[in-house]
């Protein structure tokens, strides 16, 4: 570089506002539904259910106290991504216009969809515990009807812990979850001490002490702000790749037939377990493990 080049650099850098780059903020809120406040069966989480309309709107609520608190503490751009049954829940007309929202599936990175390396942190809304775990609302992995246990490098996953891998295999540390208090502590057990808001208290599967859907706003923003203000120190989690992850069923056929496939071990009648490179291949494989049917259409 001459002199004066050298010269015209130092002038324009000195020009440019202070921290310009430090002020982006990029935040990824993953909204599913079974840890929303008041939700405890069937009839609240599904189109078929009679309160759904109504729950959809409270699903939608605390994603938005989500939204609104990332804003205030000074985020740049926020991506939702509906992540539950359909991925057709969040009533999108309620989002602020600068906010993208991930929507249906199939699609790469399941419930973290929309994640790259650009982002600063991840949140979770609305999560549920895992399949193995005997407390929790609607406890399950992926599939309620098909899935009885995932495990990552031998860990057993809940949700929460398996985007918190992918959202750590692009470096972005997951800093708040919401859910029944089975849910926070799950996550937590794995991911470490991120800020966590209990929604509701697990009675069994079927039954929680909740709080109403107010109270549960009134929570989700102040915790998302303090994650938000705490993600330099929250590290991101990274299980050391290449991946291995078992997968049980809950009948034979799916373990039989996935294991015609050489990249595939069946390890128990009901189990099988594959490589992946790292994070990113391992949720295209799963997500195909969940997606997959011959007859499908269009
Ligand atoms: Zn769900």
């Amino acid at each position: 570089m001459s002199r004066a080049l050298l010269a015209f650099a130092v002038f324009i850098a000195a020009a440019l506002p202070v921290g310009t780059q430090s002020q982006k903020l990029k935040v990824h809120i993953s909204v599913d539904m079974e840890g929303i406040a008041g939700v405890v069966t069937g009839d609240q989480i599904g189109p078929s259910g009679f309160e759904y309309g109504r729950f959809r709107e409270f699903m939608t609520r605390e994603a938005m106290a989500a939204v609104t608190a990332a804003r205030e503490a000074g985020a740049t751009e926020i991506v939702v991504a509906d992540s539950h049954g359909n991925g057709e829940n969040l009533l999108i007309e309620q989002f602020p216009p600068d906010v993208r929202i991930v929507r249906s599936w199939p699609r790469r990175l399941q419930m973290m969809a929309g994640i790259d390396e650009t982002f600063d942190a991840a949140v979770f809304i609305g999560y549920h515990s895992s399949t193995t775990n005997p407390a929790g609302v609607r406890a399950h992995t992926f599939s309620s009807a098909t899935l009885t246990r995932v495990a990552l490098n031998g860990v057993e996953m809940t949700e929460g812990a398996w985007n918190a891998a992918i959202a750590g295999h692009f470096g972005v540390p997951v800093v708040m979850i919401s859910g029944d208090d089975a849910a926070v502590a799950e996550v937590r057990k794995v991911v470490g001490p991120i800020e966590g808001a209990e929604t509701k208290r697990s009675l069994g599967f079927h039954s929680a002490l909740t709080l109403t859907p107010q109270a549960a706003i009134d929570l989700i923003g102040p915790r998302v702000k303090a994650g938000l203000a705490r993600r330099a120190e929250l590290k991101p989690y990274r299980p050391q790749g290449p991946v291995t992850v078992e997968v049980s069923f809950k009948h034979y056929m799916p373990a039989e037939v996935l294991a015609y496939l050489p990249m595939f071990e069946r390890t128990a009648s009901h189990t099988v377990r594959f490589r992946a490179k790292d994070m990113v291949e391992a949720s295209s494989v799963m997500e195909f493990v969940g997606e997959y049917r011959p007859d499908l259409a269009p």
